[in-house]
């Protein structure tokens, strides 16, 4: 008896062996049956062999990627028309995985999730791919921070300094200047070497044409790339696009170039991909988002980096933005990406309808590389702004209770309203470091403690033309030497109060 199931049990398994050397013969693993489609995901039956990230080719050229590997069935989003596809329909899988166009003539185009030119400006002429996932360079291949990227808003370059490679999280409400810092920062980057990328996901159609055409305005598209999925695309463009949009910026960083990208929004994409889980039914968990989100960001984050010298040195930096409700960072997508990142700029709705725009909360910002990269002039004059900011903002609530505050106290007061009047920037109007040093130098050696609040922003004004139009000498040799000397001090003293003279509150 016991002998006999031995047999029994050496016979199946011998011709399960048979059965699956068979199926190899024929590649039966390579062809598959729909079992579901709809929303953009399709569950396929067979496609045993098939791996994570793979393309898969469905009737009617729709294409799909694998998403979940379950034990009988394979889950795919699919990129197109899903009505294009039946139930029932042969599926085959490809071996290989999503790959975009890059390259130099993507500069100045706006494309779609995957590569697509969506500007009416006619066919991108490039032959070059590269693999939308890749794992990212390694910690060998890397090197720390060493130079800025400015952004030309005083209250970053001065308090919250990003490096080039660096990855720096923007995070606040809903319509709170969030996007205005990437553009900025786009615009500031004209006439200089940083490619940038601007990744759209989830807005909508009309708020991304506006955009582009600011960014045409003011010429920024001559460095730029836009990568589009709209709110009205479907769940796995949104999905993709950043991932994309990644793989064309490390086209710029692997040939040793500087790359910027923007992506605007991390929410939207994590909502997508929540989406796309739920349909195929993972199971979900914190907030409904399924176990893997933390790696969706993380994994695209990563690929931003300083590579080292004998890589090239090129180097990718990430600004991505997270919208909060109600000012809550403790959400579970926040919070992932606050880890994930290294800093964040938070910005407040208080401030920002209070007037104080940019509305960063400079006690909550931090970026914790980018000192490294500051330029060094910056740094002599700002080096404890932010902390003297930070006080001021607690001291202010405080002496709303006190009745009479002792000398120091009221200097720091009054020193602290100047500085945050001073920091304030309208939008599209970044501006050049050695403008920015001159100016928070005037703050922060007390120029300014004697001029009238609402004068502050007409000082600005009258003191940047007076340099324009006097200290043309004095800009260049700030930008050249980057470091503040006696003679430096002294002479940007002398501007200083040269133009105190003529000013007229
Ligand atoms: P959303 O949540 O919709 O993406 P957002 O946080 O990206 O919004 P923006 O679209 O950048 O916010 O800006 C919201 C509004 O505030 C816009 O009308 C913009 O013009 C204005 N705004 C942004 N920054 C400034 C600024 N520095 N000075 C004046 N207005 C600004
Ligand atoms: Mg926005």
């Amino acid at each position: 008896m016991a002998i006999e199931q031995i047999k029994t049990a050496e016979i199946s398994e011998l011709l399960r062996k048979q059965i699956t050397d068979f199926e190899k013969k024929v590649d039966v693993s390579e062809i598959g049956v729909t079992t579901y489609v709809g929303d953009g995901v399709a569950k396929i039956y067979g496609l045993d062999n098939a791996m994570s990230s793979e393309l898969l080719e469905f009737p009617n050229n729709v294409v799909g990627m694998v998403l979940n590997l379950e034990e009988d069935a394979v889950g795919a989003v699919l990129f197109g028309e899903d009505k294009l596809v039946k139930e029932g329909d042969i599926v085959k899988r490809t071996g290989k995985i999503m790959v975009t166009p890059v390259g130099e003539a993507m500069i100045g185009r706006v494309v779609d999730a995957i590569g697509r030119p969506i500007d009416g400006k006619g066919p991108i002429h490039t032959t070059e791919t590269r693999k939308v996932e890749v794992v990212a360079p390694g910690i060998i291949k890397r090197q720390p921070v060493s130079a800025p990227l400015q952004t030309g808003l005083k209250a970053i370059d001065a308090m919250i300094p990003i490096g080039r490679g660096q990855r720096e999280l923007i995070i606040g409400d809903r319509q709170i200047g969030k996007t205005a810092i990437l553009i900025d920062t786009i615009i500031n980057q004209k006439g200089g070497d940083v490619i940038c990328i601007y990744c759209s996901v989830g807005q909508r159609r009309p708020a991304v044409v506006r955009l582009v055409n600011t960014l045409e305005k003011y010429g920024a598209m001559e460095h730029t790339i836009v990568v589009v999925a709209t709110a009205s695309e479907p769940a796995p463009m949104q999905y993709i696009a950043p991932y994309v949009a990644c793989a064309m910026g490390e086209y710029f960083r692997d040939k040793g170039r500087d790359a910027f990208i923007g992506y605007d929004d991390l929410t939207k994409q994590a909502y997508a991909y929540r989406q796309l889980s739920l349909l195929l039914r993972r199971p979900p968990a914190r907030e409904a988002y399924p176990g893997d989100v933390f790696y969706l960001h993380s994994r695209l984050l990563e690929r931003a980096c300083k590579l080292s010298n004998e890589e090239g040195g090129g180097s990718l930096t990430a600004i991505p933005v997270i919208e909060t409700q109600a000012g809550d960072i403790s959400g579970y997508i926040p919070t992932n990406v606050i880890s994930i990142t290294d800093g964040q700029i938070f910005l407040e709705s208080e401030l920002f309808y209070g007037g104080v725009r940019p509305a960063i909360n400079v006690g909550l910002s931090v970026s914790r590389v980018g000192g490294a990269a500051q330029i060094k002039a910056m740094k002599q004059i700002a080096g404890m702004l932010r902390l003297d900011l930070a006080q001021y903002r607690e001291l202010a609530a405080f002496a709303q209770f006190a009745s009479d505050l002792d000398k120091a106290t009221r200097l720091q007061l009054e020193r602290g309203i100047r500085m945050v009047e001073l920091l304030k920037q309208d939008e599209c109007v970044p501006m050049p470091a050695d403008e920015q040093i001159m100016l928070i130098f005037a703050g922060t050696q007390g120029f300014l403690d004697d001029v009238p609040i609402e004068a502050i922003k007409a000082f600005e004004e009258g003191f940047l033309r007076y340099i324009r139009a006097e200290k043309q000498d004095l800009k260049k040799e700030i930008m050249a030497k980057k470091t503040i000397d006696d003679d430096m001090r002294n002479k940007i003293t002398e501007a200083v109060t040269t133009f105190k003279k003529t000013f007229q509150p």
